[in-house]
């Protein structure tokens, strides 16, 4: 017999598997150099290129001579090549993001596009797609496959893969337009942002600052080659990016400077900048194209095209939501900014009777320090990393029942500083999961933020044997020094509880199909509801005073300490509820209502909205639609809302807790263990709608978030 055409690579074919294309178990971490990947990637795609034709090949006999289909000859198959990509180049690109080195970067993009194109064409694939009706039409399939079906023949149909001749072609080309527009999008926000600096040479125009802005003002005028800039002495360079723009807003007492920055921010890529860049054309033309792509696709509209995967039902159910919470905050922000007015009076400010967008941030932050007198660092040394993770797991086990213990050195590692842990059933004591906790910030080799990633999913393997889910979970906290613990701020000891939450939604499954186990298949408007829901207990009385202890001296947070914490919470709530609000219905309404014939510009449908949205006028040259890279350079297009959707479903969650009383043990572990065996372990094998209800008894209201956000009538 002749070889195929497209030989597998030898190394397949060899005993010894690469450790990059192990395709299952703990990852090798140290064995996947850059070299490997270069090496590896190519073959494997090549692999799975002529697995994916064979497959083809085999439906489309198959679909010829009317033979019926069925699961495990179809998505089994398809879900296997998947899943080898998946794990390797999962593998690949967790170490991008937590073990960067130039090669390694080099590497990684060198085989995206390639990885990307092998998504496409499974995604785009006609066979399957007739395959996967066929199997639909057949029947017989349980809720989960039926949802997963569903899920997989809208992503297709959404890829276009039902339309033929000129609409097909139309619809390509308008998506690589799109594509390209978005880019551009983007780029045109980055130069602008970059275009503007204003050189302050006189420590005069540093008045109000804090050492570390000083800091970072002067390195800025460093890195534009002025060598000898320094903290105290200068020149400091201001900028429009957010760390030199946000603090700057808060904290400069020379309101003319404020004024200037914030209207240079405003107006970022909206044609009046020295660099010349404008969005306004752009914001158009990717509207238009998107309303006729959702034509194509046989939807009114794209904010109907984006709901299509979505849990919210319908455009009217996201406006109603929203107009809830724009009625609770209205009132609310307007009280604030009389606030803020009241305290610019006490200090004899004379902008207090006409209080400016530029002023805000400026009296917020003295308000804040007013009443408050809270300092994010002083709190530090109550927060040990180890003393914080005994609480969080002793919090699991209480809900969730779950024993949470250190398994370091059971599995390779990517770096020293990382913790490998067992997740156990408390009650049989079996092995229910595992992750990965990489606490520390590592600047230049480690992206910053923080994210929960899958390593491996719950499946079960050809002989049936089960595989237990993995997770990745990363931090950027500051590291331990010497003998002292990485001392967390409360803002981190918050965002590993948020990454927990969806660590716990990942490992908690009792989904046996993969491709609705954990996160995978929920609706991107719920996936937040687990994560947002663990920040809650941040906040419970219990859980902080339990772990908040002085590293040193072990005594508890003070009283007074924990109540400023809970009235920071809701402190200017109700601009910050607002501001959503107003970017949310924008976006949505940009998606439904406008079009090029509808007689009004995006800015000025914004404006229209604004008027029942925003307390403070926007500026004639506002405009924030020329920056808004959420919805024209990201993937939030008529998805926005969903910040607020996600926050609706965790608050009222978390107050079926408050409802049968945080104080009373045994409700609150017969509460938990019912969240763990709806929300925690359903995925993404029912609609979220069904799975809420499961857990809440009734569907989702917005009254716990109002009232959490400190919005609820007195
Ligand atoms: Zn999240």
């Amino acid at each position: 017999m002749t070889q195929p055409p497209t030989a597998v690579s030898p190394d397949l074919l060899s005993s010894a598997i690469p450790a990059l294309l192990a395709g299952e178990g703990l990852p090798e971490f140290a064995a996947m150099t850059p070299d490997q990947v270069k090496k590896h990637i190519p073959a494997l795609l090549e692999d799975l290129h002529t697995s994916l034709g064979a497959i083809e090949g085999q439906l489309e006999e198959a679909l010829a001579a009317d033979q019926p289909l069925a699961w495990n000859t179809v998505m089994d198959p398809l879900h296997r090549l998947g899943e080898r990509l998946r794990w390797s180049w999962g593998v690949v690109s967790h170490l991008n993001g937590v073990c960067n080195t130039t090669e390694l970067r080099e590497a990684h993009a060198s085989q995206q596009a390639a990885v990307v194109a092998f998504g496409n064409r499974a995604g785009q694939s006609t066979v399957i797609h007739r395959s996967l009706k066929r199997l639909d039409q057949q029947g017989g399939l349980d809720v989960t496959q039926q949802r997963i079906l569903a899920a997989e023949l809208r992503d297709m149909e959404l890829r276009g893969v039902g339309l033929e001749g000129e609409q097909r072609q139309a619809f390509n080309a308008a998506s690589q337009e799109l594509a390209e527009l978005s880019t551009r999008f983007g780029n045109q926000v980055l130069d602008a942002t970059n275009a503007w600096t204003l050189r302050l040479n006189d420590p005069a125009e540093l008045e109000g600052l804090p050492e570390s802005l000083r800091g970072l003002l002067a390195e800025a005028a460093r890195q534009k080659g002025e060598v000898e800039a320094s903290a105290e002495a200068g020149p400091w360079l201001l900028g429009l990016d957010f760390p030199r723009y946000g603090p700057f807003l808060q904290y400069s007492r020379r309101r003319d400077l404020r004024e200037r920055l914030y209207r240079a921010h405003v107006s970022r890529a909206s044609g009046v900048g020295e660099d010349g860049s404008d969005n306004g054309p752009l914001i158009e033309r990717i509207l238009t194209l998107r309303q006729e792509q959702a034509r194509r696709l046989g939807y009114a509209n794209w904010a109907e095209v984006s709901l299509a995967s979505k849990m919210a039902g319908s455009e009217a159910e996201v406006e109603r939501l929203l107009e809830d919470l724009r009625q609770a905050a209205y009132p609310a922000a307007q009280r604030e900014l009389d606030e803020l007015r009241a305290c610019a009076q006490r200090s004899g400010a004379p902008e207090a009777a006409d209080l400016k967008p530029w002023d805000v941030s400026f009296w917020a932050e003295r308000l804040r320090q007013e009443r408050f007198e809270l300092d994010s660092e002083a709190l530090r040394p109550w927060f040990p990393l180890p003393q914080v993770l005994e609480g969080l797991f002793g919090l699991c086990d209480r809900l969730f029942g779950i024993t949470i213990v250190a398994a370091d050195g059971e599995a390779p590692l990517w770096h020293p500083d990382v913790r490998f842990f067992r997740v156990n059933d408390a009650a049989d004591g079996q092995p229910l999961a595992a992750f990965y906790l990489d606490p520390y910030s590592r600047p230049g080799s480690k992206r910053g933020g923080a994210w929960m990633d899958e390593c491996l999913v719950r499946q079960r393997r050809a002989d049936g044997s089960p595989v237990l889910p993995v997770a990745y979970l990363v931090c950027n906290q500051s590291p331990p020094v010497g003998e002292t613990p990485s001392l967390m701020t409360f803002a981190e000891v918050e965002t590993l509880f948020h990454e927990f939450g969806h660590g716990l939604h990942h490992m908690l499954t009792t989904v046996e199909r993969p491709q609705a186990a954990g996160i995978n298949n929920v609706e991107w408007d719920a996936v937040e509801l687990p994560s947002q829901f663990m920040e809650n207990w941040c906040y419970d009385r219990a859980t902080l005073l339990g772990m908040a202890r002085h590293w040193q001296s072990g005594e508890p947070l003070p009283e007074a300490e924990f109540e400023k914490l809970l009235a920071a919470r809701t402190f200017l709530g109700g601009a910050a509820t607002l501001r959503q609000v107003h970017f949310a219905l924008t976006d949505l309404k940009l998606h439904s209502e406008w079009a090029p014939e509808s007689g009004v510009s995006p800015e000025g449908l914004r404006r229209r909205i604004a008027a029942t949205t925003t307390v403070l006028e926007p500026l004639p040259e506002d405009a924030m639609l020329c920056s808004f890279s959420h919805i024209f350079a990201g993937g939030y297009a008529a998805g926005y809302y969903s910040y607020k959707w996600a926050e609706v479903l965790s608050a009222d969650a978390f107050s079926a807790f408050e409802e049968v009383d945080l104080g009373n043990e045994e409700a609150i572990r017969a509460t938990g263990r019912r969240f763990r065996d709806t929300v925690l372990s359903q995925g993404g094998s029912r609609h979220p709608a069904e799975v809420f209800e499961a857990f809440r008894g009734r569907p989702p209201s917005a009254e716990a978030l109002i009232r959490h956000s400190g919005l609820a009538p007195a």
